[in-house]
């Protein structure tokens, strides 16, 4: 790959602190070609502590790395170190290790760099700014991103495709709308999905060059005059829209262990099981895992009070790191365009603060820590982009304007 130049998020620090999550639990890494050839000649013997039968295993027609029966990767040493890195060096290593948490996104003559909250150094923002480590981002992006990157189109905003500068405009006009710090969460989401919707109804998407920077400046300049706070007494999401919400809460909050997928059955039935009571809403919750008990749905509907600081902070950076990668739409996200993919990313708001609430309730409190905030983030964002998307949902939860209002709801 030509010298490209690389765009890191402004507001993310990461190190990788060797916590061992991903190489255990829920990570199943899939193996290109040339890593299983470099597994193969490594020539791993029992007697290094890998079994080379086990070395691999199928899931859904793609070849991955084996765990044992606890869900660790077979390379993970008693003492939590990886046998490839210690023995090899960090090249190595499968592609797919060396990449996480870094998610890299070709953005016309650029790349742009992201981070999956799944990983908790991301979420504590615990670590060096990833401008400080751009030798090793642009030796990954070599190994991930085309030669011709820069002949990929980019998303379109509304539906007609257009050039990548204007398109990157938009991008930088809804991270305006993320910045303010004084400013809660849910209202700078509310506040950018009215002005998108101003450029849906005014047909705006098409504006081109200098006039385009005018024309969103003095929208998302005068939002604030539209939307100056999250409505006291926010309108209540349809039923539709609430039902909706939740169903998305328990795609997001299950955490399917390597374990797990191999006693498939058992668990597609026990997750059949709880669709049913969330669909139901009334009662109680699943039992879903240790940290997500059987809890009243009553008990997390009540309001929990304002967010900590901390936690907006927290959630302002998801968002922006994801906005900033353009991890919400094109071929970063099931190729939506923006303003749909925006949409999508905004539903996640509601999402992570009934999650958060769940993990409350079920350690027996009516308040939120940060803790769960950063738990809710970080297991929402292990699914984001991963699980399949449904663009009707989005489109209908649109239509009957439950997507700021959920915003709303969970953000009073
Ligand atoms: S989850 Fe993050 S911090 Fe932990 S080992 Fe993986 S990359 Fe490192
Ligand atoms: S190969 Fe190494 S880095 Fe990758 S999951 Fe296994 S132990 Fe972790």
């Amino acid at each position: 790959m030509k010298s490209a130049r690389i765009e890191f998020p402004s507001v993310a620090n990461w190190s990788c602190h060797g916590c061992t999550d991903c190489c255990r639990g829920c990570f199943l890494v899939p193996l290109t070609e040339a890593d299983q050839a470099r597994l193969r000649s490594q020539g791993w013997t029992a007697a290094d502590g890998v079994d080379p039968d086990t070395m691999f295993q199928e899931s859904r027609g793609q070849t991955c790395l084996g765990h044992h029966s606890d869900g660790a990767c077979v390379f993970l040493d008693a003492a939590g170190r990886c046998r490839i890195h210690a023995k090899f060096g960090e090249a190595a290593k499968p592609q797919a290790c060396r990449l996480y948490p870094l998610a890299i996104h070709p953005a016309g003559d650029k790349l742009v760099v992201g981070l999956y909250f799944s990983c908790p150094s991301v979420v504590a923002n615990a670590g060096k700014p990833l401008p400080e480590q751009a030798p090793l981002v642009k030796k990954l992006a070599a190994l991930v991103v085309p030669e011709n990157f820069q002949d990929i189109p980019p998303a379109p905003v509304l539906a007609t495709p257009g050039e990548w500068p204007d398109f990157l405009r938009f991008v930088h006009w809804l991270d305006v709308s993320l910045t303010p710090a004084d400013v809660p969460v849910a209202l700078k989401l509310l506040r950018s999905l009215h002005w998108l919707r101003g450029i849906e109804r005014g047909c705006l998407d098409q504006i081109t060059g200098e006039s385009a920077d005018e024309i969103l400046d003095a929208l998302v300049g005068s939002v604030t005059e539209k939307v100056p706070a999250i409505p006291g007494r926010a309108e209540k999401p349809s039923r539709f829209g609430r039902l909706f919400l939740r169903l998305m809460v328990l795609e997001h909050a299950r955490q399917v262990r390597v374990e797990q997928r191999r006693a498939s059955g058992a668990h597609r039935w026990r997750m059949l099981g709880a669709a049913f009571r969330f669909a139901r809403s009334g009662g109680w919750t699943p039992d879903l895992d240790k940290e997500l008990k059987r809890v009243p749905f009553a008990a997390i509907e009540t309001n929990f009070g304002p967010l900590s600081p901390a936690a907006e902070a927290m959630l302002t950076r998801f968002f922006r790191v994801k906005v900033q990668s353009l991890h919400f739409c094109g071929r970063a996200f099931h190729d939506r365009p923006l303003i749909e993919g925006f949409r999508h990313l905004a539903m996640l708001y509601p999402v992570i603060i009934w999650l958060a609430r769940w993990f409350a309730v079920s350690a027996g409190r009516t308040t939120l820590t940060d803790a769960d905030v950063a738990k809710a983030v970080s297991r929402v964002d292990y699914h984001h982009g991963f699980s399949p998307y449904l663009p009707w949902r989005t489109r209908l939860l649109q239509q009957r304007e439950d997507v700021a209002r959920l915003c709303a709801w969970y953000g009073r």
